[in-house]
């Protein structure tokens, strides 16, 4: 095999387990202090994530460039702008959050207070893939600043730079005491979750997160999991915004993006629709895509040959070319696909589009109801009829009517898996949410008795009975 052509960055080492046991103890012990606690220091620690954003902007879009060869406006708007904007929602909203709420008592236990109250876990330690690997440890950490925790963050070690880069910068601008990022690979994954947290936040792969679910359940942990899984488009209109935002949401991160349409259920004729799609390509990356700044690369030499392989289960009718010095794979439209082969058995991940043919809309559900559910499911339709059927009927973590890819930066909208496509789900107010304890509080006085009634003997209630 070749070389990995990656950049300068080596893989970050692992890191000595008796050095991370110790940067938790200290960790642990300045959370049990509660000082994440106060809202004033969750907000100045949203504004110091929000300072390191600004001052080293440029280092980090060189880092996601030479992870993944992610152009600069496509890295800002798609890793930096989507923590940036959930930076200054939790900012704006943090005080509604964190506020408690009253609720009513029973007639029988009046006198008496209660409330329900967002209340801190503690440690969490959150996990991240290498496809964003700035928006997925960033985002979740500002769920956890906003819900007054500590963290530990592990970036992937398959995007070195951009690990590299958190490693450096983040402890600049958060308080050391209560965040850390401990890089490293497997053996430092491993590690961490042998350790006691108080939430688990895992974005990657169905495999490493059944690992993840069962070291979480020796200490009783809870998790969330953000994961993938193979998300259907049906498309029942041929018009030409249908075909750009599918080939735009598909090959944005060359198709490295788990909400990404991983393939096409046409109903009926493809031809219009492929021939639609194949314009939108040639509009955005040109008539030579593998030489074109937008088009970033394949993330690994594995990653590229598992694609390649892909490319030989069924026909291909647009693109297919690749480079294997540069691990650059042409936008490619297939048809005519082997069902039982890795291109429609596993998520693609990659910039391949099989467009499969089905009769009606029925067979559409039908073909998706059979498989996994995915994390999203896009319906490119102008009709309220089809929309509402597939919003009824299709089983996934979001559903899109014609704006595939969409539903990320809508901050109030959960961003989630179901089932394999993952559990848990956060962005804005439901990140606050998921990564608190909903505590009961409910206080009464003693100096009145109004409980007399109800204690032993029970002879009153064998009365009443
Ligand atoms: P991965 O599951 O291989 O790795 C994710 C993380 O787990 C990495 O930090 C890695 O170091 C760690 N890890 C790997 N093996 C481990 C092990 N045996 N024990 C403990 N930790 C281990 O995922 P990936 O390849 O980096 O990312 C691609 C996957 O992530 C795709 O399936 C994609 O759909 C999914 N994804 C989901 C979302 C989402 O928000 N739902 C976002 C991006 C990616």
């Amino acid at each position: 095999p070749l070389p990995e052509p990656v950049g300068d960055s080596a893989p970050p080492v692992d890191e000595h387990p008796s050095n991370i046991a110790a940067t938790l103890e200290n960790l642990r012990q300045s959370a049990d202090s509660r000082i994440t606690h106060p809202r004033r220091f969750r907000a100045q620690q949203l504004r110091g994530l929000e300072k390191m954003l600004d001052e080293h902007l440029q280092e980090f879009l060189e880092a996601l460039e030479e992870d993944l060869g992610k152009g600069p406006t496509e890295a800002k708007f798609s890793e930096v702008d989507v923590v940036r904007a959930e930076i200054d929602y939790a900012q704006r909203h943090l005080a509604e959050w964190m506020d408690s709420d009253s609720v009513k008592v029973p007639l029988a236990l009046q006198p008496a207070m209660a409330k329900v109250e967002p209340r801190p876990l503690g440690v969490v330690l959150i996990i991240g893939p290498w496809n964003y690997p700035l928006q997925l440890m960033l985002a979740p950490l500002v769920a956890a600043i906003a819900a007054g925790n500590a963290a530990v963050l592990k970036p992937s070690e398959i995007a070195p730079a951009t690990s590299g880069s958190l490693a450096k910068f983040l402890p600049l601008y958060l308080d050391r005491r209560v965040y850390a990022v401990i890089e490293g690979g497997v053996d430092t994954a491993t590690t961490l979750l042998a350790e006691r947290w108080d939430h688990i936040f895992f974005t990657g792969g169905e495999k490493v997160a059944k690992v993840v679910a069962m070291a979480a359940a020796k200490h009783l942990t809870p998790v969330t999991l953000e994961l993938g899984g193979k998300s259907p488009a049906v498309v029942d209109n041929h018009l030409p915004a249908t075909a750009k935002r599918l080939a735009y949401a598909k090959f944005m991160n060359v198709g490295q993006t788990c909400v990404a349409p991983d393939y096409v259920l046409c109903i009926g004729d493809s031809k219009p629709l492929i021939d639609r799609l194949a314009q939108a390509i040639t509009s955005f990356y040109g008539k030579d895509p593998l030489t074109h700044q937008d088009l970033g690369r394949i993330i690994s030499r594995r990653h590229f040959d598992r694609l390649l392989a892909m490319l030989e289960q069924g026909e291909v009718v647009h693109g297919g070319e690749y480079d294997e010095q540069s691990l650059r794979i042409a936008p490619t439209i297939m048809r005519n696909v082997d069902l039982e082969g890795t291109l429609m058995q596993e998520e693609i991940f990659g910039p391949i589009l099989p467009v499969i043919e089905v009769a009606n809309f029925e067979e559409a559900l039908e073909f998706i109801a059979a498989r996994p559910t995915p994390l999203a499911a896009y319906l490119m339709s102008e009709s309220p009829r089809l929309q509402s059927i597939f919003s009824d009927r299709v089983r996934a973590g979001s559903i899109v009517h014609n704006a595939p890819l969409a539903q990320m930066i809508v901050p109030s909208l959960p961003f989630g898996g179901v089932g394999a496509s993952g559990m848990g789900s956060y962005h804005g107010k439901h990140g606050f949410d998921r990564l608190s304890q909903n505590r009961a509080e409910l206080s009464k006085t003693t100096v009145v008795d109004t409980l007399s009634a109800i204690y032993p003997p029970y002879s009153w209630a064998k009365r009443k009975i």
